[in-house]
């Protein structure tokens, strides 16, 4: 993906609620193309809400959501998937009463075209052979790493514009965490432009160029996870 003026992600405005809930206050946040951005916070800061507004998945009152350059802030989730957004939510996101193979076939309908899904298929198989071997049983029945590699290989085989990963490692054995992190970190170098919410603020520090820092609701502080590892950290452990 070439970085083109208005590439990458821009959150404008964004305003969510849930009843009398108001869960986003206008938050506006930039990821240029090919970037990595941690979004951190404290539990009920927002970030969850972020994440699926940006998947299409969470309800939005006000503001905008423009991805490569195209305001994607009306369309419903599989046209956003067909347009390179991937959206892993808490949990997982993976259809548990189909087998690994169908829910390979269904993640990657909604975002290769026909003539290409085999090579996808086939080059999520190898990423994680476990998965190959487990390709005829229901995906609900995996552990949650498997479950999780599920998730990372659709991402991994058909590489997304965007992808929104939302707590990826939560509740996964540390050599699993390892392997969404190597993930990832593949996914980075393939070019995709990612947004990350991640309970291991190191590591998604260690990942991400930059960091935004969310506060009931609000962006608390955002720049270059360079400039101002320190000030994030405490600020977010403080809070
Ligand atoms: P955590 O780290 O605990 O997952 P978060 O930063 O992801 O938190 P959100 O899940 O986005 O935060 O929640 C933000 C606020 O919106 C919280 O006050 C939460 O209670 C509220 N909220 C989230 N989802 C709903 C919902 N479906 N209905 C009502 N309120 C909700």
């Amino acid at each position: 993906m070439t970085a083109t003026a208005g590439a990458g992600l821009v959150v404008e405005g964004l305003e969510v609620s849930y009843g009398d809930v108001r869960a986003l206050h206008g938050v506006d946040i930039t990821v240029p193309a090919g970037s990595v951005t941690a979004v951190l916070g404290a539990n009920g800061a927002g970030k969850s809400s972020l994440a699926a507004a940006i998947g299409g998945a969470g309800p939005v009152d006000r503001g905008r959501i423009v991805v490569d350059g195209e305001d994607v802030t009306r369309w419903p989730a599989y046209r956003r998937a067909r347009a390179g957004v991937a959206y892993v939510p808490e949990g997982r996101g993976v259809f548990p009463h189909l087998t690994v193979l169908d829910n390979l076939r269904a993640m990657l309908r909604r975002a290769v075209p026909a003539a290409d899904r085999a090579d996808a298929l086939a080059r999520a198989m190898d990423t994680f052979p476990v998965l190959h071997e487990r390709r005829r049983q229901a995906a609900g029945t995996l552990s949650g790493g498997e479950q999780q590699m599920l998730a990372l290989a659709r991402v991994l085989a058909a590489p997304p514009r965007l992808l929104v990963a939302d707590e990826m490692s939560l509740g996964l054995a540390p050599r699993m965490v390892d392997v969404v992190f190597d993930g990832l970190r593949r996914a980075e170098d393939e070019g995709v432009t990612i947004l990350l919410v991640e309970q291991y603020v190191e590591r998604a520090l260690d990942l991400a160029d930059e960091a935004v820092l969310l506060r009931h609701g609000e962006v608390a502080w955002a720049g270059p996870v360079g400039d101002a590892r320190a000030e994030v950290r405490s600020s977010y452990l403080g809070g």
